[in-house]
């Protein structure tokens, strides 16, 4: 089965500025037009030709008639949870689902998290996305237009300010296709984020953590979740191809911009990687490396036979790592009413 993304290829969210430039210069028209047009897309979220009011007719007609269409998505539910997260059901044009969460963070701000896969081919055994195996990547235009229909979502005054690839797939096995995403989501005359306000986080597929080093400035976070290969290679079959000496090497050589630090997030499993033995060697494994820590209680979902850890097991861990002078936070159950926490996205079988 193909993991390549079938839907038509005639999204104007799926083009880069260049390709873009090139497209409309073919036409016979000056590069200032695909400018225009960029900006209508990408930055005033336009959907239909008709409302790009500074462009000839004649070329809306022409970008019509080619078969060109503005987005492949549709915003098909918003659940909201009882702490404020918005949970995105987007359906894609070949039918298929992906879910982005709206996850509030004070203040009128929120961070929005992306699908990068139809489903994941990684299978991490406590996570629910795993279980539902991959479809496909998703194009460069599918992750922008999340960011773009996500806008109907936010309440009113409030403001995206992050972006965090933390939702369904592994984003960095969608190399070709996440990268191209960087492209408009920073453009200035599109939603401009900075690249310091991006995260992508990896389950460690090491060749791409190298080469995403070299191509762009982004934040990188890790999904360790445990500090031996025994138990990593029984909760994260990637851990086969990449064990964990390999993955903190590939840290080592990430080249961090200044003053920043990678993310190592940590799922706390009851029983199976909670130990004070666990957090003593996760601080040994870390040694050296400018990194915060982002310790992650387990949010069940049925299936898997994993615990949630007591909480004095998890201000015992944070304790340990805290001593020892690393940064680290628990993440909150943010969206967990509404299956919305992390690990937790994918369509169930019972959805309205
Ligand atoms: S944790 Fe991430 S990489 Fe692992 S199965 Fe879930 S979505 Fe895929």
């Amino acid at each position: 089965m193909s993991i390549r993304p079938t839907v038509p290829e005639k999204s104007l969210t799926d083009l880069s500025r260049a390709a873009l430039r090139e497209r409309v210069t073919a036409l016979g028209l000056p590069r200032y037009r695909a400018d225009q047009i960029f900006k209508w897309v990408f930055q005033k979220g336009i959907r239909d030709f008709d409302a790009m009011t500074d462009l000839p007719k004649a070329l809306r007609q022409t970008l019509a008639d080619d078969g060109w269409t503005i987005g492949r998505v549709t915003l098909e539910r918003v659940a909201v949870s009882v702490d404020g997260t918005r949970k995105l059901v987007i359906r894609l044009q070949d039918g298929g689902a992906v879910e982005s969460v709206l996850i509030p963070m004070g203040e009128g701000r929120f961070t929005q998290c992306l699908s990068s896969q139809l489903g994941c081919a990684l299978d991490c055994k406590f996570c629910f996305t795993g279980t539902l195996g991959l479809s496909r990547h998703l194009t460069a235009g599918e992750i922008v237009d999340q960011v773009l229909v996500a806008r109907g979502a936010v309440p009113e005054g409030a403001v995206v300010d992050h972006l965090v690839f933390m939702g369904m797939g592994e984003p960095l096995h969608n190399f070709d296709h996440v990268v191209a995403s960087l492209g408009p989501l920073t453009d200035p005359d599109g939603p401009g984020y900075s690249p310091r306000r991006i995260t992508i986080s990896t389950s460690g597929l090491v060749p791409q953590i190298d080469a995403l080093g070299q191509v762009a400035p982004v934040n990188l976070a890790i999904s360790l979740n445990a500090t031996t290969d025994e138990v990593r290679e029984r909760i994260m079959p990637i851990n086969k191809r990449y064990p964990i000496a390999e993955l903190i090497a590939a840290l080592r050589r990430y080249p961090l911009p200044p003053r920043r630090k990678l993310t190592v997030e940590y799922v706390l499993l009851g029983g199976v990687n909670d130990t004070d033995a666990d957090a003593q060697r996760l601080g040994d494994l870390l040694r050296g490396l400018s990194v915060r820590i982002n310790l992650i209680p387990w949010n069940p979902f049925q299936g898997p036979g994993f615990a949630r850890p007591a909480d004095d097991r998890v201000r015992a861990f944070h304790q340990h790592l805290d001593r020892r002078g690393y940064t680290v936070t628990v993440r909150g159950t943010k969206g967990i009413d509404i299956d919305a926490a992390c690990g937790q996205l994918g369509e169930r079988p019972d959805a309205a």
